[in-house]
C-alpha cells in the first residue's frame, strides 16, 4: 500500500529571519506593542490572577470566563515565541512568573483548570460538550511545549504531561474510562505537538482515540446531558455540528459548524493522517478542504460567514457585509493548510495560507498593534471598528502567537530538496541532507513580485530548489546566475523545479508578473452577483469612505476592461497606512441630484465619472472611521 507520509519537513520559524518592510515591522510591533498588550488585558481581566485560585465567581458562570485559562496560555505561546528569535530577559522573566503559577495551580491528581477547581470542583469534566476544559488543556499543552523550546525549561512541559496523563487516565475505550472528547476541538492537535515534544506515544495515542470517538453513537454528549439529569435535546446551538460531532469526521461530506472548531478539529484529521499512516483520515481532509474552497472561503480567507453559529451555514452563502469570518478562523484555515501543504509540497495549500494571511488574518490587527477585529467583513456602512479587547478575547492573543511564529510558514526541505512557499526579504538556515545551506531573499513582496534568492553553502551541493508559482500568477521568468533558465520544466504542483549543482554565490532571479487584476465570484454567490474586487499580487483591496470624500461607496461603478487594459495605476506611497501600494482609476457614481423629495421615479439616474482609490484590504479602518467595499459593483 502506498504511504501517505509527508515528503516535506517545514522550517522552524526559528530558521528565518526578516529584514523587509512588510512582515519585520508587524512582527516587531507584535513583539513590542501587541504582547505586552495581550498580557495586559489578560491581566487586567483577572485571567493571570485566576492560576492563584483565591477567586469568587457566581455560578452559574459566563462561560467566556469559564475558558479564561486559554488566553494566558496563547499569550505564553506567544510571548516563548517571540524570545525565541529575540532573547529577552525581561520577558522571559515574566514568562517564567506565569508559567510558575501555572504549575502552583495544579492539583495533587494532575488536574489544571482554575474555574473547576475553586467554582466548580464537583462539576469536573460533566459537560464536554460546553466547558471547553479540553480546550484550555490544548493551550496550556501548546503553550508549555512552546515554552519548553524557546527556554529548555522543563518544568511547565512536566506539568502538562501530568495534566495529560490525568486526562489519559479519565477518557479513552477502556474500562472505567468515559468515552468523552471536547466540544471545542484544540486538544487533539496540541497533544501530537506534545507527543513530539516527548517522545510519548500515549498522547498522540489519545489524540487519535479523540478524533475516532468525536459524533459516534450513542453519542456522548448525551449520555453526559442525562447523566448531570439535563435534556439532551435542550442544546442552545440545537446540533451538534456546532461542536464538529453531528458524525464521526470520515462520514462528514461538508465543512460545518463553529468555523474554529472545524479548522482546529481538521488540523489534527491532517496530522494524524500523517502519523498513523492513515488514508482515510487524508481522504476525509481533501474532502472537507475541496468543499470549503470551492464553496465556502470568502475571497481574504476569511472562513464562517454567521455570526448565529459562528461558523458555515450553506454552499455559496458568503454575504460581504454580514461576514463574521473570525480572526481565529482564517488562523486556523492557515494552520490546518500548512499541515496539507507539507503531503506533497501542492501550492494550492501555501495559496491559501498566502491569501489568508495578507488579507483576513493581516485585516484583524491594527497598523499600532493594539486594536483587533473579531469578526472581518467585507463590506461596512462604517461601524466596524477594531476593538482593544473582547468579552471573549481568544483572537488577539491568537494573533500575536501566529505573527511570532511567522516564519513556520516559508520554507520547507526534503531529502534533497527545499521547497521556498512565500516570498518577503530576509534569510533563512536550512540544513539539507547533512548540510548546512543559507537563503537570502532580496524582494519587495508583496509590492513587487521580483525576488531575487542568493544561495549561501560550504560546498558545492545538488539540490532541488522549488519555488512557488502563485495561483495568482499567469507569467514569470527565471535566470540564473544572470543566464535565462531555458530547460527549466513546466511547474510541478504549482513549484518550479531547479535541480543543479549549487555553488557558493549562485544567484537566481526569479520574476512574477504582478498586474491589478479582477476578481468575480461565482454566479452562485447571490450577494456578488455584478461585483468584482481588485487584487494585485497577494493583496486584495478595497473602497474605503475616508478617500472618496462621502460618496456612498456601493454608487461607485467601476469598468473591469478598464482595468484589465492597464487603465488602473499602481502607486507605492510610503507615506500613507505604513507604506502601501494603493491603485487608482476611473469609476462611474451614480448621481443623486434631482432626486430631493422623491423616493421612486421613472428615469433612470445619471452617472458621472470619478476617480478612486484603492488601498489593501488589510489596511481598512486605519484612519478617520467610514464605509469600506471589496466587491464593487461592475459596469458591464
Ligand atoms: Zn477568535
Amino acid at each position: 500500500m502506498p504511504t501517505i507520509k509527508r515528503q516535506l519537513e517545514p522550517v522552524p520559524f526559528t530558521a528565518v529571519a526578516f529584514n523587509d518592510t512588510f512582515w519585520a515591522p508587524r512582527i516587531e510591533v507584535n513583539r513590542t506593542v501587541t504582547i505586552p498588550h495581550v498580557y495586559q488585558q489578560c491581566e487586567a481581566t483577572g485571567c493571570i490572577s485566576a492560576f492563584d485560585l483565591n477567586f469568587q465567581r457566581p455560578v452559574p458562570t459566563p462561560i467566556v470566563l469559564i475558558f479564561g485559562d486559554s488566553d494566558p496560555a496563547k499569550w505564553l505561546e506567544a510571548a516563548s515565541y517571540s524570545l525565541a528569535t529575540h532573547p529577552d530577559r525581561e520577558l522571559e522573566a515574566l514568562i517564567d512568573r506565569v508559567a510558575d503559577k501555572i504549575i502552583r495551580a495544579q492539583q495533587t491528581d494532575g488536574y489544571l483548570n482554575t474555574h473547576f477547581t475553586v467554582t466548580q470542583p464537583d462539576m469536573r469534566w460533566r459537560n464536554l460538550r460546553d466547558w471547553h476544559e479540553m480546550y484550555c488543556a490544548g493551550h496550556l499543552i501548546e503553550a508549555a511545549v512552546a515554552h519548553y523550546q524557546a527556554t529548555g525549561k522543563r518544568e511547565l512541559l512536566d506539568a502538562v504531561c501530568r495534566y495529560a496523563d490525568h486526562i489519559d487516565a479519565a477518557f479513552g475505550r477502556e474500562p472505567g474510562k468515559k468515552r468523552g472528547y471536547c466540544g471545542h476541538p484544540e486538544i487533539e492537535l496540541a497533544l501530537i505537538k506534545l507527543y513530539h515534544a516527548t517522545n510519548n506515544v500515549r498522547y498522540l495515542k489519545l489524540a487519535s482515540y479523540f478524533v475516532d470517538e468525536r459524533g459516534a453513537q450513542p453519542h456522548y454528549f448525551d449520555l453526559e446531558a442525562r447523566e448531570r439529569g439535563d435534556d439532551p435535546a435542550n442544546f442552545w446551538a440545537k446540533t451538534y455540528e456546532y461542536c464538529q460531532a453531528q458524525v464521526p469526521v470520515r462520514e462528514q461530506s461538508k465543512v460545518v459548524g463553529h468555523a474554529v472548531r472545524a479548522m482546529y478539529l481538521l488540523s489534527a484529521v491532517t496530522d494524524l493522517a500523517h502519523e498513523n499512516d492513515d488514508p482515510s483520515l487524508l481522504a476525509t481532509a481533501d474532502r472537507l478542504w475541496d468543499n470549503l474552497l470551492t464553496r465556502r472561503m470568502y475571497l481574504t480567507g476569511g472562513i464562517g460567514p454567521s455570526r448565529h453559529n459562528e461558523g458555515f451555514t450553506a454552499d455559496y452563502d458568503l454575504p460581504d457585509e454580514t461576514a463574521y469570518a473570525e480572526t481565529c478562523a482564517t488562523i486556523g484555515l492557515i494552520q490546518w493548510n500548512q499541515r496539507l501543504l507539507q503531503f506533497a509540497g501542492d501550492s494550492l495549500y501555501a495559496d491559501v495560507i498566502e491569501r489568508g494571511l495578507y488579507n483576513g488574518f493581516l485585516s484583524s490587527v491594527s497598523l499600532e498593534g493594539s486594536t483587533f477585529f473579531y469578526e472581518n467583513p467585507l463590506a461596512s456602512v462604517g461601524s466596524h471598528h477594531r476593538q482593544s479587547w473582547f468579552e471573549c478575547p481568544c483572537c488577539p492573543p491568537n494573533i500575536a502567537r501566529t505573527l511570532a511564529s511567522l516564519g513556520q510558514y516559508f520554507y520547507s526541505t526534503g531529502v534533497h530538496d527545499v521547497w521556498v512557499h512565500h516570498y518577503a526579504q530576509g534569510s533563512v538556515q536550512l540544513k539539507v541532507a547533512g548540510h548546512e545551506v543559507r537563503l537570502r531573499q532580496i524582494t519587495n513582496y508583496p509590492w513587487d513580485g521580483d525576488v531575487k534568492i542568493e544561495v549561501d553553502l560550504h560546498r558545492p551541493q545538488t539540490l532541488t530548489l522549488h519555488l512557488r508559482v502563485p495561483g495568482w500568477c499567469e507569467h514569470w521568468q527565471l535566470r540564473i546566475n544572470g543566464a535565462p533558465a531555458t530547460d527549466l520544466k513546466p511547474p510541478v504542483n504549482g513549484y518550479l523545479a531547479i535541480e543543479r549543482e549549487w555553488r557558493m554565490g549562485d544567484v537566481v532571479d526569479y520574476s512574477m508578473a504582478m498586474s491589478v487584476q479582477t476578481v468575480w465570484a461565482h454566479p452562485a454567490v447571490r450577494y456578488l452577483e455584478g461585483r468584482v474586487a481588485l487584487q494585485r499580487g497577494p493583496i486584495v483591496y478595497c473602497l474605503e469612505g475616508v478617500d472618496h470624500d462621502g460618496i456612498i461607496l456601493d454608487r461607485i461603478a467601476i469598468d473591469p476592461k478598464q482595468v484589465l487594459a492597464g487603465g488602473w495605476r499602481v502607486e507605492h506611497r510610503a507615506d500613507l497606512l505604513d507604506g502601501v501600494n494603493i491603485l487608482r482609476g476611473a469609476a462611474q457614481v451614480v448621481d443623486d441630484a434631482g432626486w430631493e423629495g422623491t423616493l421612486y421615479r421613472h428615469t433612470e439616474p445619471s452617472s458621472k465619472e470619478i476617480d478612486v482609490t484603492a488601498i489593501p484590504y488589510y489596511a481598512w479602518d486605519n484612519r478617520a472611521p467610514g464605509e469600506m467595499r471589496v466587491w464593487l459593483r461592475a459596469v458591464r
